[in-house]
């Protein structure tokens, strides 16, 4: 049942280029984790919280268990004994001692315990499970629901508020959509979503009204949801006629995992222009160590596309915390210490990964660059350079994502081989518009004027000062985009690996020529609209 009625539009914006029509499943997401702290209060109360929230996942897992048939019944049975594990509870007792609260001396106690069984292949399910119960256990100290308890057979157009990294990692095949009522066109819930295809629409204020049940099409092309559409009237993209040549600069993949790496392969990526590490480590509790870093940078680098392959270090903060990395609560956290502020209280964790990344270059013999994220300085970017290349044999560059370094872009001549744009953190601050802000999506559209001018100003001044510059932000996965990104002379563009498909597509249907006059052309408009409708417009006359 429905409030909404059938044709009832709901506008948003749109992630990638597949509509699909499904039922809604409502969900709520579950919040993160707060971080391991000391506790003021006693012993005996935090032992009473803690063994109080072990009774309560253990009798959640007797009411999974009921529900299930009786060989599934047993693994439920089986988690409990982990869970109830008495040695387990006697080490958490002693982190208690220690002074910890209750959730902190609890997930301490079972990374003591996995490290103890990891290692052993025939352990890696218990390890996991044993997580995964560590979890539950600190997120009912905590109050907070765990688990998006997803279904798994049919498909299924799930609505929430915005979903986390950890949240989209749980999505299972019977996903296909994804609305989100908050959350804006560069999250990582948007970024998650283009990168496998899955069809959806963002910063969907309207969508709070959809219940489950509900048929909707979303129609990423057309920036909106319609109840009871039909998938032929979604919004169509410009199709580029396929001229067989080889595209004007470069196209590039975004990755984030091993699997990232192989899509980018099968989709001829020219190799990989922005390798988010930090999605390794959104759920890891502990620091990893340079050999499990060096083993997963070399399956990665293995599996990348040919052409060389921009590694960036960790960026961990803001909507990407990484647990390891022990932040405390910032008031403002995409101001606060993330990227490459970290190196000064996290400096080995940089180093390792900077040798960690040194080991899988060398072990497989791959044309490796390294960037660092959130450079606000000319003086941050010689920090890094100067850091990179003492470790490793790389080309060394920065992400221009602050306003700031895009005035010093001719103080790192000769100092960084390449520079490469997040358009999704220079929107971000270039508008003082919060990136995961909803009622800002308009301001976080590239098509803003204001964007596409210090994007000019960029390609320029990166030439005049000898430095390649590229583009990894999301707007270059907008193939329209991406043609005036090549005509303001950035050297590679870097989409999501579903996107590059149609971006190589868009770049090689135009030639140098067209794309600099598109270019030129698009930089005399005020408002976005206007700009993305000329941009448009000039393609469909070409093709
Ligand atoms: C960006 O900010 O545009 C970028 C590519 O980095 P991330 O989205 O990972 O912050
Ligand atoms: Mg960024």
């Amino acid at each position: 049942m429905t409030g909404l009625a059938a044709g009832t539009v709901l506008s948003g914006l749109g992630v990638g280029l597949n509509a699909v029509v499904a039922e809604v499943f409502r969900v709520a997401p579950m919040q993160a984790l707060p971080a391991w702290t000391k506790s003021t209060r006693s012993f005996d109360d935090e032992r009473d919280a803690l063994r109080g929230a072990i009774g309560s996942v253990g009798a959640h897992l007797d009411s999974l268990g009921a529900k299930v048939g009786s060989t599934s019944a047993e693994i439920f049975e089986a988690l409990k004994y982990l869970l109830e594990d008495e040695e387990l509870f006697e080490v958490a007792e002693g982190n208690l001692n220690d002074g910890w609260s209750a959730a902190a001396a609890y997930g301490m106690a079972v990374n003591e315990f996995a490290e103890l069984l990891g290692g052993d292949p025939d352990f890696d399910e218990r390890v996991k499970d044993l997580q995964d119960l560590s979890k539950r256990v600190q997120a009912e100290i905590a109050g907070i629901k765990v688990g998006l308890e997803l279904p798994s057979e049919g498909s299924f157009v799930i609505v929430g508020e915005d979903f986390s990294p950890a949240d989209t990692a749980q999505f299972t095949p019977a996903v296909v959509g994804v609305i989100t009522i908050s959350g804006g066109p560069t999250s990582h819930t948007a970024i998650i979503c283009r990168s496998r295809s899955i069809a959806a629409v963002v910063s969907c204020a309207a969508a709070v009204d959809l219940v489950d049940g509900d048929v909707v099409l979303v129609d990423p092309v057309g920036d909106r949801v319609v109840v009871g559409g039909e998938i032929s009237s979604a919004t169509q993209a410009i199709k580029f006629i396929d001229t067989g040549r080889e595209p004007i600069i470069p196209v590039r993949s975004n990755i984030g995992s091993l699997d990232d790496a192989k899509k980018a392969a099968a989709a001829n990526a020219n190799g990989v222009g922005l390798f988010r590490t930090e999605l390794l480590y959104l759920s890891a509790t502990s620091q990893p160590d340079v050999a499990s870093q060096s083993a997963s940078y070399a399956e990665v680098l293995a599996a990348a596309p040919a052409g060389p392959i921009v590694v960036r270090t960790i960026d961990a903060g803001s909507d990407k915390p990484v647990p390891f990395l022990n932040m405390p609560h910032e008031e403002n956290p995409s101001l606060g210490v993330r990227g490459f502020r970290l190196i000064r209280e996290h400096r080995s964790f940089i180093e390792d990964q900077l040798h960690s990344i040194e080991f899988a270059r060398a072990h497989t013999n791959r044309e490796v660059w390294v960037m660092a994220p959130m450079i606000a300085t000319a003086g941050e970017a010689r920090e890094f350079a100067g850091l990179a290349r003492s470790i490793g044999k790389f080309k060394v560059g920065i992400m221009v994502e602050t306003p700031s370094i895009v005035t010093q872009i001719a103080d790192l001549k000769g100092q960084i081989d390449f520079l490469s744009v997040g358009t999704n953190d220079l929107s971000q601050y270039l508008f003082a518009a919060d990136r995961m802000n909803p009622a800002l999506g308009l301001l976080l559209n590239p098509w803003q004027p204001a964007l596409i001018r210090t994007l000019a100003r960029i390609a320029s001044e990166a030439e005049a000062a000898g430095i390649s510059s590229g583009v990894c932000g999301e707007s270059a996965s907008d193939p329209a985009f991406a043609v005036v990104l090549a005509g303001l002379g950035f050297k590679s563009v870097s989409a999501s690996a579903s996107q590059v498909g149609a971006v190589r597509a868009a770049l090689s249907a135009v030639s140098e020529a067209d794309a600099k006059r598109i270019a030129t052309g698009v930089l005399a408009f005020s408002t976005a609209e206007e700009a993305k409708a000329f941009v448009l417009q000039e393609l469909a006359l070409l093709n």
